[in-house]
């Protein structure tokens, strides 16, 4: 097992298949047009399974797929099928929009894939349409139920909560959850690269979400659990569980095992971090797979990043990148590196 300077180990694996997207979320991609990353530069198929084997032989053993958004990657469930084929990934997820998922989703589930997580902010059509700025609101839900009716076993609803947008939603979110067989994950308000319009006042913490939920719902537990994932889980009075990724308020980076694959092949430890290493231009120049190994090896060993716990140290909190930085490097994006 491959472990960095602060014995963190090297398991997950994001890799983002594309840096286009169909939504323009005011959180994530706030601008109409972006500088997008050239079609040649594009890992094929057959590179981005190639380097998720020469993670495996480092100790990666989950796959998350996200982008941009994946599903606008053409013939997605080719790659599925290349990663499923790969005995050493034993979970390979994907994070979606929900837009194109009700089309997808058998074609998907057929290749092998094990689970799918769903951004899902607001169960109301008119602030859908304001928040993403698109009229595709019930064909998100159409996705979801296509899901849940399946009995696709993992499904979870991701919802980034924001003040004065739809944090009165929280418990509805829930109910809904329930009724698709879905875990509901509250997800704060994070000042990550393109979260141009991110604000401190914003953000709605763990803790306040919890006793706005207890509030509703009566004393809620947390479940506890060993484990890296992101979100803590929590169990309501009536049994229902339900998780928050307090990324902004209380980060995790102690047990971060995470790193992020984009669509170009550019390597980052950390989603805050300025610098990733660019894996594409070696594979395309012929590097063998132990040198390949020995690149990512070094790297991680060398790994000392904590992007959001330094962010929270940070005095006087803003956005993280300006516009004007964004659009000179692409790579700073969050729909670039995938979330
Ligand atoms: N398009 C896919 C989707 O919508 O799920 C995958 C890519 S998207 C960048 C991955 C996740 O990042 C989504 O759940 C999204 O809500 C989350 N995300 C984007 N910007 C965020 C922010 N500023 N704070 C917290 N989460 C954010």
């Amino acid at each position: 097992m491959t472990r960095d300077t602060l014995g963190r180990p090297l398991r997950n694996l994001r890799l983002s298949v594309t840096d286009r997207c169909n939504l323009r979320c005011q959180y994530c991609m706030p601008e109409e047009e972006y500088t997008w990353l050239p079609r040649n530069d594009m890992l094929t198929f057959e590179e981005m399974a190639h380097l998720v084997d020469v993670f495996a032989d480092l100790g990666v053993d989950k796959v998350r797929l996200t982008g941009g958004e994946p599903l606008l990657r053409r013939d997605l469930d080719r790659l599925v099928r290349l990663l499923g084929g790969n005995a050493r990934i034993r979970d390979l997820a994907m994070t979606t929009n929900g837009v194109l998922l009700a089309e997808h989703a058998g074609a998907l589930r057929a290749a092998g894939l094990h689970r799918v997580t769903v951004s899902l902010d607001t169960l109301r059509e008119d602030r859908f349409k304001a928040l993403t700025r698109r009229d595709t609101h019930a064909r998100v839900l159409e996705g979801i139920e296509a899901v849940g009716r399946s009995g696709w076993p993992g499904l979870k609803l991701d919802t980034v909560v924001m003040r004065g947008v739809n944090d009165d939603e929280l418990a509805d979110l829930i109910e809904y959850g329930g009724r698709v067989s879905a875990e509901v994950r509250f997800i704060e308000y994070m000042d990550v690269g393109g979260a141009t319009h991110w604000s401190m006042e914003r953000v709605v913490s763990r803790l306040e979400m919890l006793a706005r939920l207890e509030e509703r719902y009566g004393p809620i537990a947390p479940v506890v659990e060993e484990t890296s994932a992101p979100a803590d889980r929590f169990r309501l009075p009536d049994g229902r569980v339900f998780g928050i990724i307090s990324s902004t308020t209380e980060p995790f980076c102690r047990a971060c095992d995470r790193s992020r694959l984009t669509a170009d092949g550019v390597w980052y430890l950390c989603l805050y971090a300025t610098r990733g290493r660019d894996l594409r231009h070696p594979l395309r120049a012929g590097a063998s797979r132990d040198e390949l190994v020995e690149m990512i090896r070094s790297r991680w060993q060398g790994r000392s990043d904590r992007g959001a716990e330094d962010r929270l140290a940070m005095p006087e909190r803003r956005p993280l990148v300006q516009i004007s930085e964004l659009k000179r490097d692409p790579h700073l994006e969050m729909h670039t590196r995938g979330g």
